[in-house]
């Protein structure tokens, strides 16, 4: 509380977490107080690796229902221990060994990967070198897409191993007159959504090329600036649903995705790149049925916007 009366999110805050994290010592909390989480995927998770909301800190709940979700709140708790003693990440990505990796010598202490990292994993010493913890990393790949110097890389995904994936794209000649699109696609729900669409035997435009990456968070700008370069007529990034009700995995990655497009688009308009060639959507797999749509959509403006120029280059 204060002299102006308690506020539901003072109320609610524990302030006795103490932790030592550039973002401050408690968790970051939603519009009510209680703890930011993954509604739907992982309830029990906060936004601090390690910790687990339980009961009426997680949502409104009585005492008989806290008991119960206390128990699964235990269960996760486990789970982290277990996983983190074999240097493995957590929830979503169980299994993972690697670690972003910092090529600290071209570090420009800009301070994007340790302010845009949302579980908060990278603190800083006094000069803005960016400290990481591994122990509190989830893996998403966000501080790799931040890093305006592509310093920040994993053993198993990195800037250079999408840059090839795009350039082993087969880009059509001008006179094939069928466009070619490329799809950064989310592994979490726009991945599955597409293999949904697939399993149940609807059809999708030819013209699709699909790249997977961790979160949209982690697409780096320069990702764009070689889809485009290449020849290739328009980018799709597909992800989570990003603002109040987010169903990103990793909380802000898609958000961090929209903006850093935003400042993209400027640049393509300069560039005599017409901004509309890259676009961003936001699905669920239960959306899979909207995949077909969302393509044809998307190719019907490219083919209104004819070839990209740099197409032969
Ligand atoms: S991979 Fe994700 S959780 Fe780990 S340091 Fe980078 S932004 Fe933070
Ligand atoms: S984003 Fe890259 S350049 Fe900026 S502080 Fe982090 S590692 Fe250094």
């Amino acid at each position: 509380s204060n002299d102006e009366g308690p506020k539901g999110e003072d109320i609610l805050r524990s302030n006795l977490l103490n932790l030592a994290y550039r973002q401050g010592p408690e968790m970051p909390t939603l519009k009510y107080g209680f703890a930011d989480s993954h509604f739907i995927c992982f309830p029990y998770e906060t936004r601090r690796t390690g910790i687990y909301a339980a009961g009426s800190v997680r949502m409104p709940m009585d005492a008989a229902s806290s008991i119960e979700d206390a128990t699964g709140a235990a269960m996760k708790a486990i789970q982290c221990t277990e996983l983190s003693a074999l240097g493995s990440a957590l929830h979503p990505r169980v299994g993972d060994l690697s670690f972003p990796d910092f090529a600290m010598s071209r570090c420009t202490q800009c301070k994007r990967c340790t302010v845009e990292c949302p579980f908060g994993a990278i603190n800083e010493d006094d000069k803005f070198n960016p400290l990481p913890n591994p122990t509190r990393c989830r893996r998403c790949g966000i501080c790799m897409g931040a890093c305006p110097e592509r310093i920040i890389s994993f053993k198993n995904y990195a800037v250079p191993m999408i840059g090839n994936m795009i350039k082993a794209i087969e880009v059509p000649d001008e006179d094939e007159e069928k466009p070619r699109i490329v799809i950064f696609a989310c592994e979490n729900d726009a991945i599955p959504a597409i293999d949904m669409a697939g399993i149940n035997h609807l059809k999708y435009n030819a013209w699709v090329r699909v790249i997977p990456v961790r979160c949209l968070g982690s697409m780096n700008i320069v990702w764009i600036a070689d889809t485009m370069s290449q020849g290739i007529d328009g980018i799709l990034l597909l992800g989570c649903k990003h603002g109040d009700d987010y169903q990103c995995h990793f909380i802000k990655g898609s958000e961090l995705a929209e903006t850093r497009l935003s400042k993209v688009s400027e640049t393509l308009n300069r560039l005599d790149l017409e901004s509309d060639r890259v676009r961003m959507e936001q699905i669920s797999i239960m959306d899979y049925d909207k995949i077909p749509a969302i393509l044809d959509g998307f190719a019907e403006r490219l083919e209104e916007l004819g070839p990209n120029p740099y197409k032969g280059f």
